[in-house]
């Protein structure tokens, strides 16, 4: 595992092989590469004799419970643990406020991706330049156990594979191929994970979309596109927040849009707002002002208003980070 320093490898793998119980834990709204490192993490912990909880706030989206582990994940902490994983976040508050809260950790290792300052761990192997979580995970599996099998290499299969948006995006590396090719060879079908993450939706949620599309809203330089989403169209059409993952696509795929939003309600005069840019805006840096974060091309925020006024916030906040464009 060359992107880290030796000793510091050496000192993550000694903390797990030390830890006798062992809480692994991601962030909130999981997505593929948050699901499939936490649980391919925690079932080789599982495998050398560990005690361990896989811990999430929340549930996991219908499109990973395919995954190998799936149903091993709890919302509940143990009272105390040898060591806490957090995975794809390096904040604790971003695994939500039970975990930021929770003092049963003896020792802490922080596996993450993110463009991030501040590591709450007392080890950290955080490399933005890594495609996914899942990337860092399965290099650190073949130093603890070269012979992982399916279950381990299908879960970060799909992390590595989601995070990139289908190895199209520029985190598409030759290292995120390489391990990805190494995970086929282990045995994983591609062909299942694509139609378990990406075609096997519920009806309601193409219904969602169909109404998503509606409020599409391109701004006067073409250069933004947001759309948004309402509590009522999650009930007009029996779908929920799961079911938006990907559709903020759709306003980016527009040709000459440099950033696109999509704010989603998320309760009375509370929004969760995500970001994507095609590559001259650094959108984490976007989301970092409003107490969010993420990556250059894809990050998010909470912000607090009526939907409407949160937009229209938005709207001009990403103008304004366009106008600095030469
Ligand atoms: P999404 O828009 O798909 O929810 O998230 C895109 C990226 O931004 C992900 O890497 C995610 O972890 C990050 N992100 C989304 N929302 C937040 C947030 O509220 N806080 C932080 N720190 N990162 C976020
Ligand atoms: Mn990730």
């Amino acid at each position: 595992m060359k992107r880290f320093e030796a000793e510091l490898l050496e000192r993550a793998l000694a903390a797990l092989e030390a830890a006798q119980s062992v809480v692994v834990a991601t962030h909130v709204d999981p997505d593929g590469d948050a699901v499939g490192s936490l649980l391919a993490l925690g079932l080789m912990l599982r495998d050398r004799g560990k005690q361990v909880t896989f811990y999430d706030r929340d549930p996991v989206p219908y499109n990973y419970r395919f995954l190998p582990g799936a149903e091993c994940l709890v919302s509940r902490l143990p009272e105390s643990a040898d060591l806490l994983c957090l995975l794809d976040c390096s904040s604790r508050e971003r695994a939500g406020k039970e975990l930021a809260d929770w003092t049963g950790a003896r020792h802490s290792l922080c596996i993450d991706h993110h463009l991030t300052s501040h590591v709450e761990a007392e080890i950290s192997l955080v490399d933005a330049a890594a495609s996914a979580t899942g990337e860092l995970v399965y290099e650190l599996a073949r130093e603890l156990d070269p012979d992982f099998g399916y279950e381990v290499a299908i879960n970060l299969y799909t992390a590595i594979l989601t995070d990139t948006g289908s190895f199209r995006y520029s985190n598409a590396t030759p290292a995120a191929f390489a391990a990805a090719g190494e995970l086929v060879a282990r045995g994983v079908d591609p062909w299942e994970v694509t139609q378990q993450v990406y075609e096997s939706h519920p009806a309601a949620r193409i219904r969602l979309l169909a109404r998503v599309l509606e409020t599409l809203k391109v701004s006067p330089s073409g250069k933004a596109a947001g759309v948004w989403v309402t509590e009522a169209m999650f009930a007009e059409t029996g779908s929920n927040s799961e079911f938006t993952d990907g559709m903020i696509n759709y306003p980016r795929s527009i040709a000459g849009v440099e950033v696109a939003f999509m704010v989603r309600e998320t309760g009375p005069g509370e929004c969760k707002v995500s970001f994507r840019s095609r590559g001259r805006v650094n959108v984490a840096a976007l989301a970092a002002e409003y107490g969010g974060g993420g990556h250059h091309n894809a990050a998010g925020c909470r912000l607090n208003g009526r939907l409407e006024e949160v937009v229209e916030k938005v709207f001009a906040l990403v103008d304004a980070s366009l106008q600095k464009l030469a």
